[in-house]
């Protein structure tokens, strides 16, 4: 019984235009997030693998094979990916978070440089993110589909926002340009649902 399934995206494949293509997001989801699924049901299935949750999963992913560990980060970081854009993004944050952001960073704007830094020279696949980690806010990468999650990442806390700099998330449009695709990305940064992941944190 295939116990984990693909989310739909919360807005259509177009949504998200012109900042990410439909094509781009079509494919990313129906094939690549999809293929994590799957994938990881069958490995699940095939090392007779009960887990209790996903979350759960990540917090002891050191214990699991490592296709469990790619898959199951696969499932895990894109299905908050999806939730972390909307069509017409804010722009900024507010509130908690924005204070909480300016406190360990000077500014917005002078994150929005760092996390972009970080995100465009974050070398061969994997991912960036905003993590709350013992109380404060740091930008980490991971590698592959590690997340800080997982007891063997480097800067371990609660995810706050995340950007996926795989090629696949971008290639199609702007081939090697991976900077044209993290500008057009912070306009559809979801900041109503990186404070709740911030105050839940
Ligand atoms: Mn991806």
């Amino acid at each position: 019984m295939a116990k984990y399934e693909l989310p739909a995206l919360p807005y259509r494949y177009d949504a998200l235009e012109p900042h990410v293509d439909k094509l781009t997001m079509e494919i990313h989801h129906t094939k690549h997030h999809n293929a994590y699924v799957t994938n990881l049901n069958k490995l699940l299935d095939e090392n007779k693998i009960e887990t209790a949750s996903l979350e759960e999963m990540m917090a002891t992913i050191s214990k699991y094979p490592v296709g469990v560990r790619n898959n199951g980060g696969g499932h895990y970081n894109h299905s908050l990916f999806w939730k972390l854009m909307k069509q017409n993004g804010t722009g900024v944050p507010s509130g908690e978070l924005a204070a909480a952001i300016n406190a360990s960073f000077g500014s917005f704007d002078e994150f929005k440089k760092l996390f972009t830094a970080a995100a465009v020279t974050k070398f061969g696949s994997g991912w960036t993110w905003l993590v709350l980690s013992s109380g404060k806010l740091v930008i980490s990468s991971t590698s592959n589909h590690d997340n800080p999650l997982m007891d063997i990442a480097e800067v371990k806390g609660t995810p706050v926002l995340v950007i996926d700099v795989w090629e696949h998330a971008y290639y199609l449009k702007h081939q090697n340009r991976r900077n044209e695709f993290v500008e057009n990305w912070w306009s559809l940064v979801n900041w109503d649902e990186a404070a709740a992941l911030y105050s839940k944190g």
